[in-house]
């Protein structure tokens, strides 16, 4: 058991009193940065009482768990995944994977999104992490307490509804946020959108190109998603202009995707025009814009990182916070976080970085994960991961249709090769 953590209470009556007890963490949500963090936290039993993971739906997974319907569920709780039928992983297995628990080893690179969901339940079955999940338990509010008692120590106060308990409020030692950040679809403000008359969506609600067939589409954002479905809806013969502001994509695309610069407003008769002054009568518009940073019971908090490798990312940060909490890791002061946080944004944005991406990490996630690791003493990620992260990065934008028909082997950790290749399915 947990026994090894030692506060002294000072001031009252109780000043001698030491008093000895573990950390208790609560983990917001059970996708698959929730699950990481339950593990890591249930593997250090002798400094953390087991976590309560608050999950909203009735299973882990969150957005490996592929809704057919879009809006909201029948409880009137919005839908939470944006996944679509037909999606396979843009990372290799190889790479995606939980460095401590890989993919079964017969399964291809990339692989249908079910899988992924099956492999996130092994994950929460195996870790013995499924009992300790509160199933249709939304988390209203995070709230910090400041303990008098103890130094200034600050506890978390979690309130919840649903699930067994009703509304209740429980304190924690910390609180791992793992809510998602693709669930709430960003909209960006196109003028005279209003008079949009033919089928306005974003990728958040897109499921499957069969009803798009032969239609005139109009997909607004160059990103994973705006390419993706792309090109799945020429496979059903639509017309698609896939507008976006990066220049040209120089690789190969379907003939029925051509490209046009961003959308700059819809004209009084329901016409798309284009930045360059062209216009298009599309009967779909489809907004891959990405989404907003939304984490309600947090009072306007705001964080979260993009383009990253997501599971390593999570499995990286989950033990570095647990060190910090553990006492192996000690934080500079806010004040000096902050200043650094301000510094580095200044850095970027002088080097023409856009505000809305501050946060993609890109190359910088390696030795983010490598520094890390260093400060709080655990094993980095192989260099392994980054070569082929990177090897599949430059197939991607090479060959957007068919880097999926590789299969990839992890011969060492520093090494990789290409097996043999598969007919895109
Ligand atoms: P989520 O999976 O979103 O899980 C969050 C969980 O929190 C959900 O279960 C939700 O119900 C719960 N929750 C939210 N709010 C509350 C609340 N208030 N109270 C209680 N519970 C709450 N990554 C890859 O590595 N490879 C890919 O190929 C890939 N493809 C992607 C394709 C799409 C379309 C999208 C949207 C993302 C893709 N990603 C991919 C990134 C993916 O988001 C991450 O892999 C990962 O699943 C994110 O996990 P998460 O735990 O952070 O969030």
């Amino acid at each position: 058991g947990c026994h090894n953590r030692k506060y002294s209470l000072q001031g009252g009556n109780d000043a001698s009193k030491i008093m000895s007890r573990c950390l208790r963490v609560a983990v917001v949500g059970a996708g698959a940065a929730g699950l990481c963090a339950a593990q890591h936290v249930l593997s250090r039993q002798n400094t953390f009482s087991p976590p309560v993971v608050y999950e909203l739906t009735n299973q882990v997974g969150g957005t490996w768990v592929y809704e057919e319907r879009v809006g909201s569920h029948d409880n009137s709780q919005s839908i939470h995944s944006s996944m679509y039928r037909n999606l396979r992983t843009n990372l290799p297995k190889e790479v995606m994977m939980f460095p401590d628990f890989p993919f079964d080893q017969h399964l291809p690179s990339f692989l249908p999104h079910q899988e992924v969901l099956h492999y996130l339940e092994r994950y929460s079955q195996q870790y013995g992490i499924t009992p300790h999940i509160q199933f249709e338990t939304k988390v209203e509010e995070v709230k910090p307490v400041t303990m008098e008692m103890e130094e200034g120590k600050v506890t978390w106060e979690v309130t919840s509804s649903g699930g067994q308990h009703g509304w209740r409020t429980e304190t924690f030692d910390a609180v791992f946020v793992c809510s998602g950040h693709y669930s709430d679809p960003h909209l960006p403000s196109i003028p005279g959108l209003e008079n949009f008359k033919g089928t306005l969506l974003h990728s958040h609600s897109y499921r499957c190109p069969e009803s798009f067939a032969g239609q005139s589409v109009v997909v607004l954002g160059a990103g994973a998603s705006g390419l993706d479905i792309s090109i799945e809806l020429a496979g059903v013969q639509a017309q698609v202009t896939l507008s976006h502001g990066r220049p040209p994509l120089r690789f190969p695309l379907p003939p029925q995707v051509q490209q046009a610069p961003p959308v700059s407003r819809v004209l009084e008769d329901g016409a798309v025009q284009f930045v360059d002054g062209g216009v298009a009568r599309p009967q779909v518009l489809l907004l891959c814009t990405g989404y907003n940073l939304s984490f309600p019971f947090l009072g306007g908090a705001a964080l979260g990182l993009q383009t990253i490798c997501p599971f390593l990312h999570f499995h990286t940060q989950v033990q570095f916070a647990l060190a910090v909490l553990e006492g192996v890791v000690s934080l500079p002061s806010p004040a000096e976080m902050e200043e650094e946080v301000r510094r580095e944004m200044e850095r970027n944005m002088a080097e023409g970085v856009e505000p809305r991406h501050l946060l993609k990490m890109d190359s910088a996630q390696w030795g983010y994960y490598q520094t890390l690791a260093r400060m709080g003493g655990f094993r980095p990620p192989p260099p392994v991961t980054q070569s082929l992260y990177e090897e599949v990065w430059r197939q991607r934008q090479n060959h957007p249709q068919k880097y999926r028909q590789l299969n990839y082997r992890l011969i060492s950790d520093i090494e990789w090769e290409v097996l043999e290749v598969q007919p895109e399915r």
